[in-house]
């Protein structure tokens, strides 16, 4: 099967209010060209300098999704186009965004990145630290951000019983914000990203409303050629 028989195959399997997030790090143009020519328009990248040179050749009504940690160094080269950015991971790299948006006179969709696998490589915040942000209101001064929900990586395990109850840690504390905190964030706070190629079935049953696939769809990444 090419890439565009892959993602309508699993985007056939998916519910239709879970978004497709194609990952297309390290693969080329002709390959989001193929994906864009049957529909897809979300796509995402983990490197700033990839996602910016994509960004300028392809077609621009491409969603571009930031799913990798982001450095705040590079933020201004990604601000002006990006459409969300799943990885916010630090208060201090909230701040660094809002203020590059406000720069652009843009309001960027954001989710907290959450972290809930076992493995010390893995960022993001836990619900204490949430808690802190928002009771302290640390968030409010935050104009050009638009908190919309929360993404998770769960570790790379093969034990299916981890993964589902690292998920359901993510749905968790994504509700405990929506009930508790429902006047900071708002109507939009409706998004959960979990799901990988390994593990995108599970994260569906436990709620998640956007998968990020990658080599499923393309295949394996082949990380010497750039
Ligand atoms: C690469 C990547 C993915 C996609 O991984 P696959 O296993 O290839 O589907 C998803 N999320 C993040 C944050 C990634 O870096």
């Amino acid at each position: 099967m090419n890439c565009a028989e892959k993602y309508t195959e699993i985007r056939s399997q998916l519910p239709a209010h879970v978004t497709l997030l194609a990952v297309s790090k390290t693969k080329p143009a002709d390959d989001i060209m193929a994906l864009y020519n049957i529909g897809c328009r979300d796509f995402g990248e983990n490197k700033v300098q990839e996602l910016t040179q994509k960004y300028n050749e392809l077609p621009k009504d491409i969603r571009w999704h930031q799913i990798g940690h982001l450095q705040t160094n590079k933020i201004k080269y990604i601000i002006p186009f990006v459409y969300m950015i799943h990885s916010i991971d630090s208060l201090k790299l909230a701040v660094e965004v809002n203020k590059q948006a406000a720069k652009h006179n843009r309001v960027v969709d954001c989710l907290f990145e959450l972290k809930v696998a076992n493995e010390d490589t893995k960022s993001g915040f836990d619900i204490e630290e949430l808690k802190q942000l928002f009771s302290q209101g640390a968030l409010n001064e935050l104009k050009n951000i638009r908190f919309c929900g929360v993404m998770g990586m769960a570790t790379n395990t093969d034990d299916q019983a981890e993964i589902r109850k690292e998920f359901l840690n993510v749905k968790s504390v994504f509700d405990y914000i929506k009930d508790n905190y429902a006047a900071e964030v708002g109507e939009c706070f409706t998004q959960i990203s979990m799901g990988m190629s390994g593990d995108y079935k599970i994260a569906v049953d436990c709620g998640s409303t956007i998968v990020r696939i990658g080599s499923t769809i393309f295949g394996e990444r082949d990380y010497a050629v750039k």
